[in-house]
This record gives structure tokens, sequence and C-alpha cells, in this order.
């Protein structure tokens, strides 16, 4: 009986420890960036830097390297997203805006990622 009630205990905690990590986890990927400078990087380069809280609406067109793509990165509204792409699989348009410090904005075939700066003074 000792040994059934250890197990229990046992599943308990771990119930407890993958609640806590998943809080953990959703609070970093869900809690909205205190950030306002964006990076737009494409092969590991910054090639752009935007300033959220002040940027005009604009549409940017990124040409990938060897021009047999692009994304088309809109800012509207104090707010970053993909409008647009050339890539196959579309997910760095079906990302939608960019609100997390933890999930980035990526279009892997077009090695583009919208992310926020880290350090920007805030
Ligand atoms: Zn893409």
């Amino acid at each position: 009986m000792a040994a059934v009630k250890a197990k229990r205990m046992a599943v308990t905690a771990a119930a407890g420890a993958v609640f806590a990590v998943s809080l953990v986890l959703s609070v970093r990927f869900f809690r909205k960036s205190p950030h306002t400078l964006v990076e737009i990087v494409q092969d590991g380069t910054v090639i752009r830097t935007v300033d959220l809280s002040a940027a005009p609406d604009e549409t940017i067109r990124i040409e990938r390297r060897d021009g047999q793509s692009y994304n088309l990165v809109r800012i509207e509204n104090g707010e970053i997203f993909v409008q647009e792409a050339g890539c196959p699989d579309q997910t760095c348009v079906h990302m939608g805006k960019l609100h997390s410090d933890a999930l980035p904005i990526i279009c892997v075939p077009n090695r583009l990622i919208i992310r926020f700066a880290e350090e920007d003074g805030t």
C-alpha cells in the first residue's frame, strides 16, 4: 500500500511540475513584449531596425539574396507582420503580428527573422 501511495505522490508532483513549467512558458510566449525596437534580420545580418513606437505605416519589400523569393513586411499602427511572402510554406504570413520576445516571426525558406531587439534601453 505504501508503494501505491508513493507512486500517487510522484504522479502528483510530476503533474505539478508540468503545470508550473507550462505556466512559465505561456507567460514567456504570450506576454506582450515591452520592447518597441524591432530588427529585421536576413541571413543573420540585421538589415533594418524599426522603432514601432515611432514608425509610420509602411510596407517593406525584402528580396531574398538569390532574387527567387521575397517577403512583404508591413508596419501598421505600431505593429509589424509579414503581409505577403513568396515562400512555399507561408508560415511567416500565418504567424501574424509580432508580439513576443520569445517568438520571432521567422521565414525559414527566405532566411528572414523579424524580432524584438534585446537591448533598446527600456
Ligand atoms: Zn515565409
